[in-house]
């Protein structure tokens, strides 16, 4: 009564029995349709980079005798290909963190250590778009915050939730970084004094390719697999994402790590569950 498509296997069995085996094809279709998606959004996304580096290689060739117009041509040609060189890099890393993790990928990470790198990478692309980084860190006697898992996947978790803040961040504005320790998890939250996102979209953002104005996330850079991304890694790690957003005053987003006690030696690979 449930399924919306059936396929019916028929077995005879020794010629006096058949086997009438119903197979639910939701399920089935519904991963089929989710990957045509997929791949027809990574298509389109594909073409209009590559259309463009093959047009402004024309051009590049026509205008080869006037240097300003060639110099113009090859800066557009940079940004198409970092585009394309961006999309690549966040499929690779989406397909990733869909995959779950292995417990031979499971080394201990040290989340104030993580933060700080991340923070560190991120400060020159804060001072260009004229935006203060302010990073809150808990209390040294709670120690380095050791979660388990794939130290590069959760540092680009954190990396993607900088550089949204950063982008849509006013000339001027500052990005809060706060870890909050509870019994079991440590919360790493980005807070913004953004443009925020309307309430009702926000289940929306982290959906593959999801972007609330797609040409401003094009024009930064954005591919619109970043929160896609981080909700993924996360999930994959037992820990989480979340959002509050508010238009005209800024967004916050929390991830959510689940902490492991590793006793004397913090580089033990005996760490247990908290
Ligand atoms: P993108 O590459 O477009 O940033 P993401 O998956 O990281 O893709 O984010 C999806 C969309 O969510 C963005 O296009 C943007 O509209 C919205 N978004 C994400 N972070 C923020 C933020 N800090 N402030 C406002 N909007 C945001």
């Amino acid at each position: 009564d449930t399924a919306d498509t059936v396929r019916v296997h028929l077995f005879r069995i020794q010629r006096r029995f058949l086997v009438v085996i119903a197979e639910d094809l939701g399920e089935e279709q519904r991963v089929n349709a989710m990957r045509r998606d997929f791949i027809a959004n990574v298509s389109h996304e594909l073409k209009t980079p590559i259309a463009a580096i093959s047009l402004l290689s024309e051009a590049v060739h026509e205008a080869a005798d006037e240097p300003d117009r060639v110099r113009g041509f090859a800066q557009t040609l940079m940004k198409e290909s970092q585009r394309l060189g961006n999309l690549s890099r966040d499929i690779i890393q989406l397909s990733e963190a869909q995959g779950t993790v292995q417990p031979e990928d499971r080394e201990p990470v040290p989340l104030r250590g993580l933060v700080r790198s991340e923070v560190d990478a991120h400060r020159t692309y804060a001072e260009q778009h004229g935006v203060e980084l302010v990073v809150t860190e808990p209390p040294a006697e709670l120690g380095d915050l050791v979660t388990l898992g794939r130290q590069a996947s959760l540092g680009v978790a954190i990396a993607n939730l900088l550089s949204n803040a950063i982008r849509h961040s006013p000339d001027g504005g500052r990005v809060g970084v706060g870890m909050e320790v509870t019994e079991r998890a440590c919360v790493v939250t980005v807070t913004d004094q953004g443009d925020g996102i309307p309430a009702e979209l926000l289940p929306r953002i982290f959906e593959r390719f999801y972007r609330v104005d797609a040409s401003r996330s094009r024009a930064g850079g954005g591919t619109g697999l970043g929160l896609s991304i981080a909700r993924h890694t996360m999930r994959s790690h037992g820990g989480d994402i979340e959002v509050w957003s508010q238009p005209g005053v800024g967004s916050s987003f929390s991830l959510t790590f689940p902490l492991v006690d590793l006793g004397e030696d913090p580089k033990s690979k005996k760490a247990k569950k908290a």
